[in-house]
C-alpha cells in the first residue's frame, strides 16, 4: 500500500501492487476495497495504470465508475496503458468515463505469444486502433520504453501500420489498421492530450512550441516497411536546435 501511494505521488502508478496479477479477475474483497481507496485518493490527481488486459480491466473500470459517482473523473484524463486486447464494450466504458487509452507497441515484441493465447482470428483485431476512433476514446501512442522495448517511435509507427512483429509475422487485419495520418496523430496530439499539453505541443501551429524534427525520409510517402528506418537529421525543442547531423 505504501509503495502504491509513493508511486501515485509522482503521478504514475503500476496498479498490480494493489490488485495482484494483472490478469487476475478474482481479487478478493479487501484488495478491491484497498484499490478503491487508492483511486479515491487519486480522484484529484493524474493517474496512469499499466498492464491490464481486457479480462481483468472490468474490475478496474468497476472501481473507476464507483469513484466517478462520488468525484467525477472525466476532467482528470486518467489513462489505461497497454490493454492491447481492449474490447469494444471496454472502450465504450472508458469513453463514458473520459478515461484515455495509452497504446503501446508491446505487440511488436509479444505478438507471437499473444497469438498462442488468443488465436489468429482475434489477433486481426488487436489492438482496435480503428474502432477506437469512432468510439471516441482519446488515444496516445508510445513504446512504454521498458527494458525490452525499443523507444524508437518510427518502429512503433510502422508496427501500427503493418501489424508485424519483430519476427516479421503480420497479425493485424486491415479493419484495424489506421491511416498514416491517424497513427501519427495518436503519437503526437493524442499523446499531448494525456499531459494536458495539446494546446502547446503535438502539432505545428501558430502559438505552439516549435518542437519539431527534420526527417531522413518522408513518413507519408515511403513504403511502410521503410518507416522504421526514419531518423531525425535535425531536432528542435522549443524553437532551439538540440540535434543536427
Ligand atoms: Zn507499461
Amino acid at each position: 500500500m505504501r509503495r502504491a501511494f509513493a508511486i501515485l505521488a509522482a503521478g504514475w502508478i503500476a496498479c498490480t501492487s494493489a490488485l495482484g496479477a494483472s490478469s487476475d479477475r478474482s481479487a478478493d474483497e479487501s484488495a478491491r476495497e484497498q484499490f478503491y481507496r487508492i483511486r479515491q485518493w487519486a480522484a484529484s490527481r493524474g493517474l496512469n495504470i499499466h498492464r491490464h488486459n481486457d479480462k481483468s480491466v472490468g474490475l478496474v473500470l468497476d472501481i473507476f465508475e464507483r469513484v466517478n459517482r462520488e468525484h467525477p473523473i472525466g476532467a482528470l484524463r486518467w489513462a489505461l496503458v497497454h490493454l492491447e486486447d481492449a474490447s469494444e464494450p471496454t472502450l465504450k466504458r472508458m469513453n463514458t468515463l473520459g478515461v484515455g487509452w495509452a497504446l503501446q507497441d508491446a505487440g511488436y515484441f509479444e505478438g507471437e505469444t499473444q497469438l498462442k493465447e488468443k488465436g489468429a482470428e482475434a489477433m486481426k483485431r488487436i489492438p482496435r486502433i480503428n474502432s477506437v476512433l469512432y468510439i471516441g476514446v482519446h488515444v496516445g501512442a508510445g513504446t512504454d520504453a521498458h527494458r525490452v522495448a525499443s523507444y524508437n517511435p518510427w518502429v512503433a509507427l510502422r508496427w501500427m501500420l503493418d501489424g508485424k512483429t519483430v519476427g516479421g509475422l503480420a497479425l493485424r487485419g486491415t479493419e484495424e489498421t489506421p491511416t498514416r495520418e491517424n497513427a501519427l496523430r495518436m503519437y503526437t496530439l493524442g499523446s499531448a492530450w494525456f499531459a494536458f499539453a495539446e494546446k502547446e505541443r503535438g502539432s505545428l501551429e501558430v502559438g505552439k512550441l516549435a518542437d519539431l524534427a527534420v526527417l531522413s525520409k518522408d513518413y507519408f510517402k515511403v513504403p511502410v516497411e521503410e518507416i522504421g528506418e526514419i531518423e531525425a537529421v535535425m531536432t528542435m525543442v522549443g524553437g532551439r536546435v538540440v540535434y543536427e547531423r
